[in-house]
């Protein structure tokens, strides 16, 4: 048995369909009394239903949140809790509303109860994210781990079936990441695989029938141990070229994850051959890279940087950068690989089946 640190991340989850019902309970076991709730513009009448439920135990509803938090919106759901005296914030939604609550927590300590309607993962993370004038910083600060986190299967039938696929493959690209990550540990090991596992069985279930509750529990269970590697374990460089091409192109997120992952798997994979062997196990494949290229494929997702709007000519920038600031990776980033790098890029902004 190797070496490891582990790291237990105080948080309690409530999971299962329906369990919004146990809503009340958990925001008084928190011992709050006034609870922001936040959300997207779109997900505001969700919001409301919520902050109807909890009555007096609601001090309002902010419906801003956005991508990748603006500094500019962090700083008013700042000031909004505080001129409301909030003593929880209460974010329901995918990542983007989770990391608004992320910002209110890391100024002001308050609580988070996470309500997650997506795959994203980032209820499981201590990372908050913020972006100023065009750049995202993120960081990692204990006090922005929500304290309790519902997981209600019913909340994500409403996921696009678009979203859902491509939401179910960035979960994916946590846990698969994380089977080779510098301080992976056997524990993570087995969610990642398991993560993985359950949401390859699910998505192909789900683009057939979105409502098929059964496996939407099983994609978000999937979530959840997909995003608790990413809370646990470093990234490498799949990460890494989603975080620049969000931040710097600003590609949608999770499109961005579907299809740069199996390149980047086929990038890492003769350094990191024990991992490969887990994720193809749990996709049920016989090559990772092109078991994760097939899943995305198979279900409607898009497999071409080209088709969310980026650039041929940026191609060179964006490996410019990896090379740059990299993450630990099992095969070294060294400027020597940059040709390889832009090969990678190269393929997934064509569109092309991934090659190792
Ligand atoms: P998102 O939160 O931006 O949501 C995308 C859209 O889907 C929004 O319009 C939202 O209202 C809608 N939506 C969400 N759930 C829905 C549902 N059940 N039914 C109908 N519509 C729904 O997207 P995301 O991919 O969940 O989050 C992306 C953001 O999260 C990025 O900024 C990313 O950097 C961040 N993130 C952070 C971490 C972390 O650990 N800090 C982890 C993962 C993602």
């Amino acid at each position: 048995m190797r070496s490891f640190v582990f790291n237990g991340q105080p948080s309690r989850v409530v999971f299962g369909a329906g369990s919004l019902q146990h809503l009340e309970r958990e925001v008084q076991q928190l011992g709050a009394s006034r609870a922001l709730v936040l959300c997207t513009p779109e997900q505001q009448p969700l919001a409301e239903v919520i902050a109807q439920r909890l009555g007096a135990r609601a001090a309002g509803v902010y419906p801003k949140a956005v991508m990748h938090v603006p500094v500019e919106t962090a700083q008013a759901a700042i000031a909004e809790a505080q001129r409301l005296n909030a003593d929880c914030a209460l974010a329901v939604g995918g990542g983007s509303t989770t990391g608004l609550g992320k910002a209110i927590a890391l100024q002001s300590g308050l609580p988070i109860l996470a309500i997650p309607t997506t795959y994203a993962g980032s209820e499981m993370t201590p990372i908050w994210g913020m972006t100023e004038n065009g750049l995202k910083k993120t960081g990692r600060d204990a006090r922005v781990l929500p304290r309790t986190v519902i997981y209600d299967p019913e909340l994500t039938v409403s996921l696009p079936t678009g979203l859902t696929v491509t939401s179910g493959m960035n979960a994916i690209a946590h846990a698969a990441e994380g089977l080779y990550a510098q301080d992976s540990n056997p524990v993570m090991d087995l969610m990642a695989e398991e993560g993985i596992r359950a949401l390859a069985s699910a998505l192909p279930k789900l683009r057939a029938n979105p409502a098929d509750i059964d496996a939407r529990g099983d994609a978000l269970y999937g979530a959840w141990l997909c995003g608790s590697v990413l809370g646990n374990v470093g990234m490498a460089l799949h990460h890494k070229l989603c975080h620049t091409l969000g931040g710097t192109l600003n590609l949608p997120h999770a499109e961005a994850h579907t299809v740069v992952l199996p390149h980047a798997i086929a990038f890492n994979a003769a350094a990191a051959p024990d991992a490969m062997k887990k994720i193809a196990r749990a996709l049920g494949s016989a090559d990772a890279a092109l078991g994760l290229h097939r899943l995305a494929k198979d279900n409607g997702a898009p497999v071409a940087l080209r088709e969310l709007g980026m650039q041929e000519a940026d191609i060179d920038r964006v490996a410019q950068i990896a090379v740059q600031n990299p993450y630990w990776n099992p095969r070294p980033i060294v400027p020597e690989a940059l040709p390889a790098l832009r090969d990678l890029l190269q393929r997934a902004w064509e569109g092309a089946a991934p090659i190792h």
